[in-house]
C-alpha cells in the first residue's frame, strides 16, 4: 500500500466506508492469523517512575500519586495465577527504573517464572528505555519479548510530548538494540494526541512496516487531569469519539498493511467505549492484555482517566472476557504463547 492509500483510509469518514473498512481488514485477519484471541496477562508491577512524560498520569512529578512497588514474590505469584489460568502469555510493566536493585528483582522474577512454569510461559516486558547490556541481563534469565511504544514516529510532536530529557533518537534505538538481541519486539503510538495530524498516523504506519516490527499497541490518548498536556486539549466527547474511531481505523489499515503481526486490542479502547476492546478484535486486532494486577494496586496505576475494570479480579476478567469473546464468534487461544507469525517469518529469513 501507498503513503496515500494508507492516508486516505485513514482519512475515512461514514458509517458504511467504516464498517467496509473494519470488514476488509477482519478478512484478512481470519485469513492470516485466524480468529483466535491471545491473552497476556498484565501486571501492574509498579508505579514508580524516573520519567515526566507530558501525557502520563504516574508521570514523576506527579505528587497526587501515592506510589506503590510489588515485591517479586506479589509478581511471581500473579503470573503463575495467568499460567494456571492457561494464559500463554504475561506482560510485566511499570514506570521506568534503572538501579541495580530493580534489574537484579526483574532478573530474578524472570528466572524463578522460568523453572517453575518449565519455560512454559511466555515473558513480555515492558519497562522502558534500558541500556543494551540490561535488556541482555533480561533476556537472558528469561523474557521473549519487550514492548515500547514509539508513541509517535514524528520526532517534532516526540519532543512537544516529553521534557527536554527524553530523546527520540533513544527510544528507536533502543527499539533497534531490541531486535538485534533477539526479542520479539512491540512498539505503538498512542492515537488522537493533541498536535497530530492524519499525516503523522499514515507515517506511525509506515514506521511499523519499515521497523520490521512484530507486535502492535496502539491505543486512544486519553486525558489524565493531573498532567501537563491535559491542558493542551479539554477531553470532550467530540475528542474521545475521534480517538476512539481513529484508534480502531488505525488498528484496520495497520491489519490491511502488516498481515502477520500481532495487534493488540488495548484497554485503552475499554475506557472509551464499553465494547471497545470487542470493536477493537473487529478491526483486525488479535491479543487482548487482561489486567491481572491485585486490585488493591489498580488505582494507584492510572496512566490516563477513566482506566476501566478498577474493581474486578483476575479470574473476574477472565470469565468477563470469555463470555465476549465468544460472542463474537471467536476462540480464546489457551496455553498458546502465540508467538507472532512475524517474528517467525523475519528470523527465519535472518532479519
Ligand atoms: N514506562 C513504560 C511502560 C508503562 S507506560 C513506558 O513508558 O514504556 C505504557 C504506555 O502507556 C506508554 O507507552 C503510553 O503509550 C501509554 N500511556 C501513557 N499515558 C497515556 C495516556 N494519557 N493515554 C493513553 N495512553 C497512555
Ligand atoms: Fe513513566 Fe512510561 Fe508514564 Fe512515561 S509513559 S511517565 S515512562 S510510566
Amino acid at each position: 500500500m501507498t503513503r496515500d492509500e494508507i492516508k486516505q483510509l485513514l482519512s475515512l469518514t461514514g458509517e458504511d466506508r467504516l464498517i467496509d473498512l473494519y470488514a476488509r481488514a477482519y478478512a484478512v485477519k481470519t485469513e492470516t492469523v485466524g480468529r483466535k484471541v491471545y491473552f497476556r496477562g498484565l501486571i501492574e508491577m509498579s508505579n514508580v517512575c524516573v520519567k515526566n512524560c507530558y501525557y502520563c498520569g504516574i508521570r514523576r512529578d506527579n505528587e497526587a500519586v501515592r506510589r506503590f512497588t510489588l515485591n517479586t514474590d506479589e509478581v511471581v505469584a500473579s503470573a503463575l495465577w495467568a499460567h494456571e489460568a492457561d494464559y500463554g502469555s504475561v506482560v510485566l510493566q511499570s514506570g521506568e527504573r534503572s538501579t541495580e536493585e530493580f534489574i537484579t528483582s526483574v532478573e530474578k522474577i524472570l528466572s524463578e517464572l522460568k523453572e517453575k512454569t518449565k519455560g512454559e510461559l511466555a515473558v513480555t516486558l515492558s519497562l522502558g528505555e534500558q541500556t543494551e547490556e540490561t535488556y541482555k541481563r533480561w533476556l537472558n534469565a528469561g523474557a521473549a519479548r519487550y514492548l515500547l511504544r514509539i508513541e509517535t514516529s514524528n520526532p517534532a510532536l516526540y519532543t512537544r510530548l516529553h521534557p527536554k530529557d527524553h530523546n527520540f533518537e533513544i527510544r528507536l534505538n533502543c527499539l533497534k538494540t531490541l531486535q538485534k538481541l533477539g526479542y520479539q519486539v512491540g512498539t505503538g503510538v498512542m492515537v488522537g494526541l493533541p498536535f497530530q495530524t492524519v499525516d503523522d498516523l499514515t507515517s506511525d504506519v509506515l514506521f511499523f512496516r519499515d521497523m520490521d516490527i512484530d507486535m502492535i499497541g496502539m491505543g486512544p490518548y486519553i486525558p489524565h487531569a493531573q498532567t501537563p498536556l491535559a491542558a493542551s486539549a479539554a477531553p470532550s466527547q467530540t475528542a474521545r469519539a475521534y480517538s476512539l474511531e481513529m484508534g480502531l481505523k488505525m488498528i484496520a489499515v495497520t491489519r490491511l498493511v502488516l498481515p502477520d503481526v500481532n495487534i493488540a486490542s488495548t484497554t485503552a479502547l475499554q475506557a472509551l467505549s464499553p465494547v471497545g476492546r470487542e470493536l477493537g478484535l473487529k478491526a483486525g486486532a488479535n491479543v487482548i492484555m487482561p489486567n491481572i494486577t491485585d486490585t488493591k494496586y489498580r488505582e494507584y496505576y492510572q496512566l490516563y482517566d477513566g482506566k476501566p475494570c478498577l474493581n474486578e479480579n483476575a479470574g473476574q476478567c477472565r470469565d468477563c472476557l470469555e463470555s465476549r469473546i465468544k460472542a463474537l464468534g471467536e476462540e480464546i487461544a489457551y496455553r498458546d504463547p502465540g508467538t507472532p507469525k512475524h517474528f517467525l517469518t523475519r528470523t527465519a529469513a535472518g532479519n
